[in-house]
């Protein structure tokens, strides 16, 4: 199709500052800056936004490690992890990208050891593995080490190591950077983002021929979270603004061992290491729930158990609201070498000192499993002309803001940082392989930063406007209620109708402070308009599948003879869409055919 004629820039795009590079990433976690090495590697110029240092980003907190069929202490192959992926995420995953991640594993984790990771080591020198949820040998006979720790900041060790290889390789950062929106032109094409500088409130454009978008989860849509504060889904929010499609959003991951009262989370490699769950009795209660796996069973399947024990009268404290993770068999000496961090966080968060005593904990929310729907290199798809994978030009997207998908319906602990890696790379390769033939920058529209110029002059010309932590409070309340372990219809359906009033409030949000330098609020504002496309997601697509399925588990379709556990593949084997114009749902397919191995037909899940 022939480009329209070049117009000339509105006055007020034209009078902004500009800057021009091959890749314009947002979001400098584990995704972007995997990606962003690729790409300064292969002499692309290359642009990385964050709104915090890129150390910061919520990648440093995981803890618990990065999983790959090393084999280095127990036996184990991808084809095992192909397998408990799969099964993890109550087959909604595309077996094609599982495939994918699962062989790619041990070839990522190896080059980030070359990279400089520090990891934990057996006495031969090898990488140290864990065990983990729902990872097994023998297609789920027993469980497997298969995560690879750095003790339990894996995640910090590793958000070190990429950043300092993006250093040495001159990726360019722009630190304290928001992106607002991106910039399409009459083709459909992605030229690039906005962006508000923090120092100065100014808004800037950055043209790219490629945009890839990092910008991570969106877990503080919820009001008791593990995630950081800076995880509002700014990127989910600027591709449902542009008329893209989220994917899976009704899949929502709770963790099972937050914190009680603080929601900080204790990793899962607590249990990897042998920590178990107790009830108010002092009864190792996921015994009777999962024989096999016991503890180690999948975060959806756990969390349902604790609530379980805790509605039937088996929760401890006084408000019997929570069950204890008991740690103390394991030894001060295990806890302080391989759970040094999970130690630190029972005195501070807990009162609790984990080698003598059991810490409280609850499910809370983690990781969101839904996001940008991509192809396995990292192509943002959208349904247009009957092809429900359609390539969006210049745009990609990766990490915990994708869905490509290989979580499905629930992900498994350590597949996450995995999924950075493989994916990050992928798309990077994809762009590398791409950027011959992509030539010049494509011109940028007319109104390019007209829209988000906008947003920013309608919150300054409203000063007695709503209070943007007022609205996002009771958009996080909401959530909680209404989209928690255990959901019903009738909490779902009264759910949608409270966020689709707190849209207009969003609305009518404004600034009573208009300075520019370090203006806070401004940029709180700002996510809020992100937040709340995430939470009409979610409502939307949960109160519209009617069945049981990963972490979406709702009451009204419990266990039946024909559907186990809920389940109904007849009518809900398939992704849902939502689009935020007309707030619409749509459907596809779930691929289940793998690259070259067989695929892995539905049966029911036990463990
Ligand atoms: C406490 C905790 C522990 C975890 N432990 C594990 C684990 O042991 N193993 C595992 O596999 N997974 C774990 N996870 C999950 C995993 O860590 C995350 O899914 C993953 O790190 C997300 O990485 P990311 O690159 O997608 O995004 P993030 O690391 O969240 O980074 C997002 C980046 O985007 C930037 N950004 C966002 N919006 C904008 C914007 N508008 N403009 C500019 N920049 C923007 C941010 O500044 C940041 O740099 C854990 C998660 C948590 C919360």
């Amino acid at each position: 199709m022939a480009s329209p004629a070049i117009l000339p820039l509105s006055a007020a795009t034209a009078a902004l500052p500009r800057h021009k590079f091959d890749v314009i990433i947002i979001g400098a976690g584990g995704s972007g800056m995997r990606a962003s090495l690729q790409l300064a590697r292969a002499g692309l110029k290359v642009a990385v936004l964050s709104k915090v240092f890129p150390t910061r980003s919520h990648t440093v907190a995981a803890q618990g490690g990065v999983g790959a069929s090393l084999g280095n202490m127990s036996e184990d192959n991808w084809h095992f992890h192909f397998y408990d992926t799969i099964k993890g995420s109550d087959w909604l995953g595309d077996q094609d990208a599982i495939e994918f991640m699962c062989r790619e594993a041990p070839n990522v984790v190896y080059e980030l050891e070359h990279f400089g990771m520090p990891f934990d080591r057996n006495p031969d020198g090898t990488i140290y593995q864990r065990p983990f949820g729902g990872h097994t040998a023998n297609y789920g006979e027993k469980p497997v080490q298969r995560a690879c720790a750095a003790a339990d900041r894996t995640g910090h060790a590793m958000l070190h190591t990429l950043y300092q290889q993006n250093v040495a390789s001159r990726t360019q950062f722009f630190v304290e950077w928001m992106a607002l929106d991106l910039i399409q032109d009459a083709d459909g094409d992605v030229v690039g983002v906005t962006a508000l500088e923090m120092e100065t409130g100014d808004v800037h454009i950055f043209e790219g021929k490629t945009t890839l978008l990092a910008t991570g989860g969106a877990g503080r849509v919820f009001a008791a979270s593990t995630n950081a504060f800076i995880n509002t889904g700014d990127g989910l929010g600027m591709v449902a603004r542009a008329g893209m499609p989220l994917q899976d959003m009704e899949f929502w991951q709770f963790h099972p061992t937050g914190v009680a009262g603080a929601g900080v989370l204790l990793t899962e490699g607590c249990r990897g290491e042998g920590a178990i769950l107790r009830n108010s009795e002092g009864e190792r209660f996921m015994e009777r729930y999962a024989p096999t796996l016991k503890d180690l069973a999948p975060r959806d399947f756990v969390s349902r158990c604790m609530d379980q024990e805790i509605k039937e009268g088996r929760g401890c404290g006084p408000n019997k609201d929570y069950v204890v993770l008991d740690m103390s068999h394991l030894g001060s000496e295990t806890i302080l070498k391989r759970l040094p961090s999970v130690y630190e966080i029972g005195h501070n968060f807990a009162n609790v000192d984990i080698t003598k005593e059991p810490i409280p904990v609850v499910p809370t929310i983690h990781y969101q499993m839904g996001g940008i729907p991509t192809n396995i290199n990292g192509q943002v798809v959208v349904p247009k002309n009957g092809d429900d994978r359609s390539v969006v030009g210049g745009l990609y997207a990766v990490g915990e803001c994708s869905c490509v998908s290989v979580h499905g319906a629930n992900r498994l602990g350590t597949n996450s940082l995995l999924d950075l890696l493989v994916f990050g790379r992928a798309a990077a390769n994809h762009i590398i392989s791409t950027a011959r033939s992509q030539g010049k920058h494509k011109p940028l529209p007319a109104d390019a930063a007209d829209y988000s110029l906008g947003r920013v002059a309608k919150l300054d010309a409203n000063p007695g406007g709503e209070y943007c932590q007022d609205v996002a409070g009771d958009i996080r309340t909401s959530m909680q209620k209404h989209a928690g372990v255990f959901r019903t219809q009738a909490l779902l359906d009264e759910g949608v109708a409270q966020i689709q009033a707190l849209e207009a409030r969003v609305d009518a949000i404004g600034l009573k402070d208009n300075s520019k330098v370090f203006n806070t609020a401004r940029i709180e504002a700002l996510e809020v308009a992100n937040l709340i496309e995430v939470a009409k997601a979610t409502m939307v697509s949960a109160a519209a599948r009617h069945e049981s399925r990963g972490a979406h588990t709702v009451d009204d379709y419990g266990d039946t003879p024909q559907h186990p556990n809920g389940r109904n593949d007849e009518e809900w084997l398939k992704h849902t869409l939502w689009f935020k114009d007309g707030n619409r749902l749509q459907y596809k397919s779930v691929n289940l055919q793998p690259l070259t191995v067989e695929s892995v037909p539905p049966k029911v899940r036990t463990f």
